[in-house]
């Protein structure tokens, strides 16, 4: 998992990483072409929402990853 940030000062959303290079979509499920940096450490504030779905018991990395690949098909 990796922080990015699509412009500066804004909040850093949570991403994976793909097999491919490069990172998905942010899990909070706000649509972005491209991040300005993608960074392991969170040095600003990060995404509630992000945060709030990778908490939840329910969120699987997994099936995230596997959505994310069915919608680029
Ligand atoms: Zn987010």
């Amino acid at each position: 998992m990796r922080y990015a940030q699509i412009k500066s000062g804004l909040k850093l959303h949570l991403v994976y990483e793909l097999p491919t290079g490069g990172v998905t979509q942010p899990i909070c499920g706000k649509g972005t072409n491209g991040y300005r940096m993608t960074i392991n450490v969170p040095l600003a504030n990060a995404c509630k929402n992000c945060l709030r779905i990778i908490n939840s018991k329910s969120f699987d990395a997994n099936k995230f990853l596997q959505s994310y690949f069915n919608h680029k098909r």
